[in-house]
Order: structure tokens, then sequence, then C-alpha cells
């Protein structure tokens, strides 16, 4: 198993298709895009099925493609299909913007991958240019439809909210998600950004965020014990059977039951999106490191891992890679 020095263990995969991306989110990717990581680098389909498999062999459980936005990646549905061939077979679901998605939702849902989590952060047509630099609130709202028709249900839906753009929209948001039986989950903006635009002093906090969900709904926590290792904190809305989720990452860190571990499309694993190191498993594979050889260099990745991100201590530093090339 993946297990870490303080008992935390991995069984929650994320895996980083592409670093590319066709929207230019103001808290995740400058206007100008980044320098994308050079073809050669990226790990083959044949090299990202070979390193999940072992993944799977030493007890992962989940799979998560994102990116980058995972659905450029041209090998997409065939990736989604392999994966749900291993054995014991991880449950699978995309992280994407979802342009492009009401095509392709049949395709890989066919292929057997089990749900999406659609990232909106605004209603707003013109709101949403500011934010994504791109004009694509009607394919989003599109994807989002065709994924609940291919049945990749419960359709998740994540929001970050930021000061003086979009954070009078916590309420509007929920109450939309409501009306479209999506399942709504606030996420608190980190400092992942590359441009290094995050400032603590003006982050939108969950606590704010609640404030303004409370001014219009009655939230009822959900048990500790029901959430497990999730990072979000859920509440039923009015009653239910309607959920809010909100993803605390900054104010209410949740490191002490964190399962996930990281795969960048280059093929580093990570430990921790934080995390300032990273351990090669596509240089060894390269070389003709054998699956119990990947699986040892998991491993100790694993062993490595901090008890938490420390994003509040006075020495934190931002990983050199922003989310987008780590994989959210
Ligand atoms: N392109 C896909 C998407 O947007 O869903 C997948 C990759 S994106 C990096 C994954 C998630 O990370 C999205 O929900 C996005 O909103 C979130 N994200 C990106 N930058 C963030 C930041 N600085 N703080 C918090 N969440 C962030
Ligand atoms: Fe692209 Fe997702 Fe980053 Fe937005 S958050 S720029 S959609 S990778």
């Amino acid at each position: 198993m993946l297990v870490d020095t303080y008992g935390r263990v991995a069984t929650d995969l994320r895996v980083s298709l592409t670093d590319k991306c066709n929207l230019r989110c103001s808290y995740c990717m400058p206007p100008e895009g980044l320098e994308w990581l050079p073809g050669p680098d990226l790990l083959t389909d044949d090299e990202l099925v070979r390193l999940v498999s072992v993944a799977v062999g030493l007890g992962v459980t989940e799979v998560r493609f994102t990116g980058g936005e995972p659905l450029l990646r041209r090998g997409l549905v065939s990736i989604v299909e392999r994966v749900g061939a291993l054995s014991p077979r991880p449950r699978m679901q995309v992280t994407t913007n979802g342009i492009g998605l009401a095509k392709v939702a049949p395709a890989l849902a066919a292929a057997g991958l089990d749900r999406v989590n659609v990232s909106l952060d605004t209603l707003d047509r013109e709101r949403f240019v500011t934010l994504a630099r791109r004009d694509r609130l009607v394919d989003v709202l599109a994807g989002l439809a065709g994924a609940a028709d291919a049945g990749l249900t419960p359709v998740k839906v994540n929001a970050v909210l930021m000061r003086g753009v979009n954070d009078d929209e916590a309420a509007p948001l929920l109450r939309w998600a409501l009306g479209e039986g999506y399942h709504l989950r606030f996420i608190e903006q980190m400092p992942l950004d590359a441009q290094h635009g995050w400032d603590r002093a003006t982050m939108v906090t969950a606590e704010e965020i609640l404030a303004s969900l409370q001014a219009e709904f009655d939230l009822t926590p959900v048990g500790e014990q029901e959430r497990g290792s999730d990072p979000a904190e859920e509440w039923v809305v009015d009653g239910g059977p309607g959920k809010v989720g909100v993803i605390a990452s900054v104010t209410r860190p949740f490191c002490g039951s964190c399962d996930r571990v990281r795969l960048t499309a280059d093929g580093q694993l990570r430990n921790c999106l934080f995390a300032r190191e990273e351990s090669d498993l596509r240089g060894a594979m390269r070389a003709g490191a054998s699956d119990e050889e990947l699986g040892a260099r998991m491993r100790a990745s694993l062993l490595a891992k901090l008890p938490g991100h420390g994003i509040d201590d006075p020495g934190f530093l931002q990983p050199t890679r922003p989310m987008s090339a780590i994989g959210g």
C-alpha cells in the first residue's frame, strides 16, 4: 500500500493528462498561457496506463483525470476504457472545464467513466469572459447538461470565488445548481497560480461563503463520519435532498486525512499539491524499470510526504509548478 509516515494511505490518484488548456482562468494561468511541456516529455497512453496499473496494484481505488484540460487529450476515451479494465477496477472521474463535454460525454460513459466534476465560477457571460478570458459559458452549460444526459451523475460543479469578481455569486450559483440537480462545491482559492496573484488577506474564505449562503438558505451540517477523507465539508440545503460543499483548503486544511497522490502529465509523482519535490517515474520507466521498481519509487515518494501544506507557515514557498501543470 501507499502509506506515509503519519499513517495516511493514498488511495486516490489524480492524473494530469495534459498541461494545456483552452481557458485562462485568472486564478490559474496568465492570459498568454504557459510554456507547455514538450511533446516527448509527456507520458504516452501506454506509459500512463502502466503507471496507473502499478498504482492500482498498490491500493489505489479512485483515479481522477485532470490537467490542464483533460478533454484536450486525444486518447482520453481509450485511456478511460483501459484503466476501467484494470483489476480491481478503480472508480474513475474527470475534472474538466466542460468545453466539449456535451459531445464526448456519451463516449466517456460508454468507456466506463463514473462521474465528472465541471468547473464553473459564474453564470454571467461577461464575467465568465473576465474570469476565464474566453467567451465559452454557453459551451460549459451545454457540457454540464450533456454529462447529466449521459448518466455521469451526480454531476459535481466546482466554483472558486474571487473578491470583487464573483464573490456575490455564492447564493445565485447554489440556487441554479439545486434547480439543475447538480452538486455544487466551492473551493477556496489557493496559492497555485503561475502569476503568484494569490493573497491570503483578500481571498474569499469558507466562512464568508457560508455566511452568504446562510442569508438565503437553511444549512444543516452533514456529520464528520460521513465526510471520511472527502476534502469538502457538506451541508444539507433547506432540509434536502440538495447539498452544498465547501473545500476550505486554506482556512480549514484537511491534510490529516489526505488520501491523494498525483501524477503529472510528464510522469512525475507528487505526494502533495504543494510538494516541492517529485519522483521521476517517466525517467525510471524509460530506463527500463520493472513494475516492482516503479512501485518501490511510488512507496518511497509517499514515505516522504509532509504532514501538511504549510500555507500559513512563515516560510511557505509556493510550488514551482502551477496548478495546471500539477493536475488540480
Ligand atoms: N481544467 C479543468 C478544470 O478547470 O476543471 C481541470 C484542471 S483545474 C486546475 C482543476 C480545478 O482546480 C478546477 O476546479 C479549478 O477551478 C481549480 N483551481 C485552479 N486553480 C486554483 C487555485 N489557485 N485555487 C483553487 N482552485 C483552483
Ligand atoms: Fe484551464 Fe482548469 Fe486552469 Fe481554468 S482552472 S485555466 S479551465 S486548467
